[in-house]
């Protein structure tokens, strides 16, 4: 805690950027820790029944997500805007959408003859490779110039994946600030889109610009979706709907790159058949299984899940868990209505407490690059079960 506050004095002191942010919380938590927070630069602007939007400076923010990694464990504490219409809209649009199950589908699972050869090609060797080299750059937090540098590695590492689909396309999604977000597409016959996609960026909570490899968190979820459309790209698959492969920047910051993303997709009018985030997906000491997370999470499509690593990964390799301050990019599409869900590594009592620190690395305690591959099974079987 004290390093914390000398750091803030420090930030003061150097006049760190004080710009004003809006950013909607968690009412819960917002309260039991506004005592920590420097009250008098946060005006609580509006609140409702789960959430408190409020108006308050960077800093303030970062201290915020400071206590929330402290104490709660969490990452993505808030939903961070620089303008405070998106952030009454997302407040007012996830009250409306609370209980709301988004749009029906008939779940089925029925491609196992289309599937299995697909697995069948997964690299272990490769995937453990791609998290090596995404958590060698310094850090990828969301104003570093390495930011920007590991987001055009993974450009160019879908770009040679998908280099001899004709119907493939890899580019950068810009947003106000510099680390763009990384998105791949296979063209179906239909403009129907069904989405995977990791956080590409990665933070030192105790010092934003400090080194930061975030091998769990989440190089893991970025070489999941890597690892999915090297298979079936190299399968030769032919969606019948349009595949999206995201790699969302700045998440850490409060979910800004997928905020963006989604905003941008809802002004398209495009329909989205399901969602599926991979954050954190390389650590486990218990049980081995997928930890369906059902915050802010669509419970049709998870059940739809749960049959896919029925039959792909192995029989009951899954649970349900709540985490009590965790959340992800799919949260941004699940305020949206678009049916999403958010597969996790482990229980809640059995966290990665390395995450946003400089030793997340594939050599800590629980970490293992084979525990991914079953995400990357349920990545592939998610799409082209879906596809359909
Ligand atoms: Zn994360």
């Amino acid at each position: 805690m004290k390093a914390l506050y000398l750091l803030i004095l420090l930030f003061s002191f150097l006049g760190f950027s004080q710009s004003n942010v809006y950013q909607v919380v968690d009412k819960n938590r917002f309260y039991k820790y506004a005592k920590d927070l420097d009250l008098e630069s946060v005006d609580v602007l509006r609140e409702n029944e789960d959430s408190v939007l409020i108006k308050t400076s960077e800093h303030n923010i970062t201290k915020f997500s400071d206590l929330m990694h402290e104490k709660e464990h969490s990452c993505g504490a808030g939903s961070t805007h620089f303008d405070l219409q998106e952030a009454i809209d997302l407040m007012e649009n996830a009250a409306k959408k609370k209980g709301e199950q988004g749009i029906f589908l008939a779940y089925s699972v029925s491609r196992q003859s289309t599937v299995n050869p697909i697995l069948s090609k997964i690299s272990a060797t490769h995937y453990e490779k791609t998290i090596e080299e995404l958590s060698s750059f310094y850090n990828r937090y969301f104003r570093s110039p390495t930011a920007v540098e590991s987001s055009e590695w993974i450009l160019r590492k879908w770009r040679d994946i998908t280099k001899s689909r004709s119907d493939a396309e890899s580019f950068l999604f810009h947003h106000p600030w510099s680390q763009p977000s990384i998105v791949a597409k296979l063209k179906g016959r239909t403009d129907k889109l069904i989405v995977i996609g990791g956080h590409s960026d990665s933070k030192n909570y105790s010092q934003n610009t400090g080194l930061a490899p975030g091998a769990d968190d989440d190089a893991s979820g970025i070489a999941t979706v890597t690892e999915v459309l090297k298979v079936l790209v190299e399968s030769n698959y032919q969606p019948e709907h349009t595949l999206l492969f995201v790699g969302y920047a700045a998440e850490e910051d409060g979910l800004l790159g997928s905020k963006d993303f989604v905003n941008y997709i809802k002004e398209l009018g495009s329909e989205v058949l399901g969602v599926i985030q991979m954050d954190m997906t390389i650590h486990n000491t218990q049980d081995n299984k997928i930890h369906l997370l059902t915050n802010n999470t669509n419970a049709a499509q998870n059940d739809f899940l749960k049959d896919l690593i029925d039959e792909y990964v192995g029989v009951n390799r899954w649970a349900t868990a709540s985490l009590s301050g965790g959340s992800s990019d799919h949260a941004s599409w699940n305020a949206q209505g678009y049916p999403a869900s958010f597969p996790f590594e482990a229980a809640p009592g059995d966290l990665n407490s390395r995450i946003h620190t400089t030793a997340d690395t594939l050599n800590a305690p629980g970490v293992n690059a084979n525990l991914g591959i079953k995400f990357v099974k349920l990545g592939v079987s998610f799409l082209v079960e879906l596809d359909k």
